[in-house]
């Protein structure tokens, strides 16, 4: 029992089996550590830089995320995506510099500072915040670095840096000088108590118990006859829960095209909303009598005006979508200056901003009932009640429990009042009309986020500029005490900008008034020269928009207009907005800040719900990287169709681990098939390499050019698909499969092994270099196993072009002798893209292969039904019979037989082709037609029978030899 036992273990000796250092489990977590550590010596970014400066640029422009916290997984996702577009670029033949941006300024940072140092001046609030924000970004540097992003660390832009400061003021001047900005009325929430605007952050929802009135409108005496002829007065019924903002009225709002009907109620001639009439007798616990009803399109056809009652003033009926039907009378109280929604209608309408309520909440001396100056609207709404009782205006009273804005400091019911603001005009100069029409020029990747980029424009109302906050950039303008015209202009926001360079926004605290030559100047409106320093900041939107100002035109490394921004959905309505808009004003030739846009969707659990804290659904970048490891989360994200959402689930972490083993087993299988070939002393010539590495390699090519080309248009999925379609069908399990025979038992340095192994070296090579922008790490790794000792990173490596390859395989292609001209220019992937569909359909229509693989598959099949039977355990125990006849095929069939024999070089080898490409024992040409089966393929037919003969102990081929070994293991042995 000995003997045999030893043999076969000597045996196994003499085969070439795989052999490699590469682990079959990665050690991702030291391995990658130890990547970071070589990239940051080896100072990756610099390197590629410099490697590829002679190229044409290609400039991603990086959104700035803010600088309170910690990246989460969207930012990760972000990052990655953007690192997996600027490696394809740079290895394709572009030079590609990035520069990072931080978004510094703004509330959030503001409100984290001030909590943690209540009563903090301004001065010393600003200093704390700067701090703060670059504490944060240093740590988002850090994460960035560590998911394997490539990017100049070094020198990221901050929108708090001095000169961006100055840049932000300059550009404002800028718009200034070019007529797009205006100060004028807004209403916003506000806390009396607190005398402070506040922002949404800062509001909280509370219940809260208000009046809830009914008031009489009488319509006017000229548009009352043609509602309804009669003597009565008829009157239009408003509902309120602020009885102090009636005296800020300027019009009733209706629904546009709906039902109202005039009713009559105990007497009293009432209009209300169809919808409402039941509700409305209910409370008045009236019969229904209606008089009339009708469409609103008659309130404007007949130009209805009423009367509001407790100033006596004449206001129109408007029309307006927003009115609900199902509440109050469908009639809308419309004051501009006490509400957001009012204060659209009355934008939309042109209606007067009105609101004569102080920073204390008190009416002031412009309030249209004299009484109520100096009155808090509490104190004015009793007074307001009084009044509309008196003169008999007050239709119903009663008190509701609702959900109100609160303060969340001081926990006060808010009010809103009309506030100055700063704005930029959209429609100076067709800004909104010219912006839509370059979204329609623009690439929009996907194209779906045209129209929604498209919507979020159009659908924009103003831009307000101005922030009461104190951490960001000054609007610089003088305040007139007297008379509180505002002064500024070109040179004096010059002067400022100038100031900022050297202080930053710093010198906008600091400055005292004597110190601005411009304050020394009489106010152009009264004549004054009582002025203060505008202490109102920009929208963050505003900062973060002039990047392409302050960063892309400054930076000689960079260049203007942007090739690409890829940011999140939300962007649509943020950055990308404002960049876009502030491009286009800011320059002279209409021309925006990028070429094409790439938007993707949030990061979501399996049912869809976007990560949040409160749902307890958030998974950190730190924990994928746990699960996946770094490459397996940059797979993750190459795996997701960014047009939705991206999924977090474990149905998709299961996929992309499985894909993730697939890539990385046959690599290491390929790696482990390459320990004893030397490229330059053991490659065979493409032309000399056998049918079936030429088929190999035919599918390589094919395969490789669309992954280049879904490269090229963004479309990393399809990339990520056609990688693990590529290693599992392809390769693992066609052949690979079938070369490891030749790479196992044949002479270890003989022409079929080298061969063999020349094929493994090239897909390794492409496949290494192809995954490499996203499966950074990895690639790495492999590049070293199979590349010299002293190679240069992958990430400084070029795609390959795989011309001669290319040139080999379609020889006598027609079209590929056309093209060869050209292509033989071209020196990267890049100069040849566009040449590639058509590449790939050359590939795709070559006959042969087809022939083989189908013969292939079919035989295979006829293998299993007799696998099943159990006469056959293992391909290896069949014998094919073949037999073909051309007098039965058409005319194409007849030249791809004749073609493929051609080039197999003869008859022989044709048969020696399929024997290895099916992993069976015998192959032959049958002598005649008796028990054959028919293939698919016209004038094909097959014999598959159990082989005859002993099984080889060494390479397990069953053969008629006398001996142990067969024929051929004999052979190899007689000779090492
Ligand atoms: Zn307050
Ligand atoms: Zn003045
Ligand atoms: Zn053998």
């Amino acid at each position: 029992m000995d003997q045999p036992q030893k043999e076969k273990k000597s045996f196994k000796e003499t085969l070439n089996l795989p052999q490699t250092n590469f682990p079959i489990r990665p050690q991702s977590e030291e391995e990658d550590i130890a990547l970071l550590a070589l990239w940051e010596e080896e100072m990756l970014y610099q390197a590629t830089s410099e490697k590829n400066k002679s190229f044409k640029k290609f400039i991603l422009h990086d959104g700035p995320p803010y600088t309170n916290g910690h990246l989460h997984l969207g930012h990760a996702f972000n990052k990655i995506l953007k690192d997996i577009i600027l490696k394809y670029r740079r290895m394709a033949g572009f030079n590609v510099p990035f520069k990072p941006g931080f978004d510094c300024h703004g509330l959030p940072i503001e409100l984290n500072v001030s909590k943690a140092n209540p009563g903090i001046s301004r001065k010393d609030l600003l200093q704390k915040c700067r701090q703060y924000a670059q504490s944060w970004i240093d740590i988002q540097i850090n994460e960035s670095k560590n998911l394997g992003v490539c990017a100049d660390f070094d020198h990221p832009y901050k929108t708090m840096d001095f000169a961006y400061e100055a840049d932000t003021v300059l550009a404002f001047g800028s718009l200034v000088e070019a007529g797009y900005i205006e100060r004028k009325l807004k209403t916003v929430p506000w806390c009396a108590s607190c005398e402070t605007v506040l922002a949404s952050a800062e509001i909280e929802y509370n219940e809260k118990r208000d009046h809830s009135m009914y008031v009489l409108f009488e319509v006017d005496a000229e548009s009352k006859n043609k509602l309804y002829d009669t003597d009565k007065p008829i009157f239009v019924v408003i509902w309120t829960t602020t009885p102090w903002t009636l005296p800020l009225n300027q019009a009733v709002v209706a629904k546009p095209d709906a039902e109202y009907v005039l009713l009559d109620i105990n007497g009293t001639y009432v209009i209300v909303g169809s919808s409402r009439v039941d509700a409305l007798l209910k409370l008045k616990k009236a019969e229904k009598k209606i008089l009339k009803s009708f469409n609103t399109t008659e309130f404007i056809q007949y130009n209805v005006h009423v009367i509001n009652p407790v100033m006596q003033k004449v206001v129109p009926i408007i029309l307006d979508q927003s009115v609900d039907l199902s509440g109050g009378t469908a009639f809308v109280h419309c004051a501009p200056g006490a509400g957001p929604e009012d204060y659209e209608i009355g934008i939309k309408n042109k209606l007067s901003i009105f609101s004569p309520i102080g920073e204390d909440g008190k009416f002031t001396k412009n309030s249209p009932i004299p009484e109520l100056i100096g009155l808090s609207i509490n104190e004015a709404n009793g007074h307001i009640l009084l009044l509309a009782e008196k003169n008999s205006t007050l239709f119903f009273l009663h008190s509701i429990e609702h959900s109100f804005p609160h303060c969340w400091r001081c926990r006060s019911p808010l009010i809103f009042r009309a506030t100055k603001q700063w704005f930029c005009d959209l429609s100076h100069n067709n800004l909104k009309q010219r912006a839509i029409e370059t979204i329609q020029k623009l690439d929009m990747i996907p194209e779906s986020s045209r129209n929604r980029f498209l919507g979020t424009i159009e659908g924009r109302l103003e831009w307000c500029l101005s922030r009461q906050r104190t951490w960001g950039t000054p609007i610089p303008a003088l305040i007139c005490n007297n008379c509180d015209f505002p002064y500024t202009n070109k040179e004096f926001i010059n002067f400022v900008a100038d100031n900022v360079f050297f202080q930053g926004i710093e010198y906008w605290e600091s400055v005292s008034l004597p110190d601005i030559p411009a304050s020394s100047y009489p106010c152009k409106q009264c004549g004054s020269r009582d002025w203060r320093k505008e202490q109102d900041i920009l929208d963050v939107w505003f900062d973060s928009g002039i990047s392409s100002y302050a960063v892309l035109k400054k930076d000689p490394n960079l260049q203007y207009p942007a090739d690409m921004y890829v940011e999140g959905k939300d962007q649509h309505r943020g950055w990308f907005q404002s960049s876009l808009l502030l491009s286009i004003a800011l320059s002279k030739n209409n021309e925006a800040c990028m070429k094409s846009i790439l938007t993707h969707g949030f990061t979501v659990d399996e049912y869809g719900h976007k990560m949040s804290k409160s749902r307890g659904n958030v998974i950190s970048p730190d924990e994928m990287i746990k699960r996946l490891s770094r490459d397996g989360l940059r797979l993750w994200v190459s795996s997701i169709d960014y047009a939705d959402d991206a999924t977090v689930s474990e149905t998709i972490f299961t996929a992309v681990t499985e894909v993730f083993r697939k890539i990385r087993n046959t690599c290491r299988f390929l790696l482990a098939n390459l320990y004893d070939f030397d490229l330059q002393k053991d490659r065979v010539e493409i032309k000399n390499l056998p049918l079936l590495d030429q088929f190999a390699l035919q599918d390589l090519l094919q395969t490789y050019y669309e992954i280049i080309f879904a490269y090229e248009y963004c479309n990393f999925t399809r990339v990520f698909h056609l990688l693990a379609d590529f290693c599992s069908n392809t390769l693992s399990s066609l052949y690979l499969d079938v070369m490891k025979d030749r790479l196992y038992v044949e002479k270890s340095d003989g022409y079929k092994r080298r061969s063999a192994q020349t094929v493994c070296y090239i897909i390794l090579d492409t496949l290494t270099k192809a995954i490499a922008p996203i499966m950074s790490f990895t690639a790495e790794k492999i590049r070293k196993e199979y590349q010299e000792k002293n190679s240069v990173s992958i990430h400084l490596q070029d795609l390959p072009t795989l011309k001669e390859i290319l040139f080999e395989c379609l020889e006598k292609h027609i079209h590929i002798t056309v093209m060869k001209f050209s292509l033989e220019h071209s020196h990267t992937v890049t100069d040849m893209i566009s040449y590639i569909p058509d590449i790939i359909q050359m590939l795709q229509i070559q006959k042969e292969p087809l022939f083989a693989k189908q013969v292939r598959c079919e035989i295979l099949k006829y293998i299993e039904i007799e696998r099943e039977k159990g006469l056959i355990k293992h391909s290896l125990e069949a014998s094919i019979g073949f037999f073909v006849k051309p007098e039965e095929m058409d005319k194409e069939g007849k030249r791809t037989w004749s073609e493929l024999k051609s080039m197999a070089g003869s008859d022989e080898n044709i048969l020696l082709f399929f024997k290895e490409f099916l992993i069976v024992s015998d192959f032959y040409y049958a002598e005649n037609m008796a028990d054959l089966k028919p293939l698919s393929i016209t004038g094909v037919y097959v014999l598959v029978q159990r082989a005859g003969g002993k099984k080889c102990p060494r390479c397990w081929h069953l053969s008629n030899n006398e001996h142990d070994l067969c024929e051929r293991c004999a052979e190899i042995l007689k000779n090492q």
